[in-house]
């Protein structure tokens, strides 16, 4: 019977997460509202899986993540970060360091439910230590890498590569990728996405399909074919 630990002081995401887990049968869940003597009680619980809110009143769910794989003894647990919708920068920062998915709040029970399977069927955390193969990206340095090379992104190819990254297998909206990687002062053009789209792909060399055009929607980065 999976274990899920639930960091999260908002009562109605709270309520989402509960139905998400009831839709299956045998899981065993437990909310703490704030992360207060968070490591004795993963030691107590010994949960197979923690999801954990960046959002906490007067707390920092990074903060939270932090401690848990700085200790030895709970360190391998697997996190799912539960965002709000502003905070895609914190989303991406989360993953690399060392959450192993997160979900967008409002999310779909199903999704959710997926999500967590997913991670669960992945297993123990690995630390992702700049991997020889498969695309790596190292939002601390701002590079791309396959197999251990450098993709050598321009700035705003990084960008939007970063973004879709931190979405796996999600379409993203274009005027979404366009307005968050759009320095202020221009004027976004959806023209100027498709080139910087082209040239990433013509970086991604053979896996350049991984990078799927949505019709009327955007653009995926696809996961199973990277
Ligand atoms: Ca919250």
């Amino acid at each position: 019977m999976p274990r899920v630990l639930l960091v999260e002081d908002d009562d109605s995401a709270a309520r989402a997460v509960e139905k998400s887990l009831r839709m299956e049968e045998g899981f065993v869940l437990k909310r703490l509202p704030r992360p207060e003597r968070l490591i004795s009680n993963l030691l107590d619980f010994k949960p197979d899986l923690i999801v954990l809110d960046i959002g906490l009143s007067g707390f920092d769910g990074r903060e939270a993540l932090r401690e848990i794989r700085q200790n030895p003894s709970v360190n391998d647990i697997p996190v799912i970060f539960l965002t709000g919708l502003s905070g895609e920068k914190d989303k991406a920062l989360g993953l690399n360091m060392g959450a192993d998915d997160y979900v967008t709040k409002p999310f779909g029970a199903l999704e959710l439910l997926a999500r967590i399977r997913a991670v669960l069927r992945r297993g123990r955390f690995r630390a992702p230590k700049t991997p020889k193969s498969g695309l790596f990206v190292d939002l601390e340095s701002r590079e791309a890498f396959w197999d251990g090379k450098p993709l050598n992104l321009r700035p705003r190819e990084f960008e939007i590569l970063a973004l879709l990254a931190s979405s796996p297998g999600k379409a993203l909206d274009r005027f979404f990728l366009i307005e968050r990687t759009s320095p202020y002062e221009s004027t976004a053009s959806p023209r100027s996405l498709d080139a910087h789209i082209k040239n990433i792909r013509k970086k991604l060399g053979k896996k350049a399909s991984a990078l799927e055009t949505i019709p009327k929607v955007g653009y995926r980065l696809n996961f199973d074919a990277l």
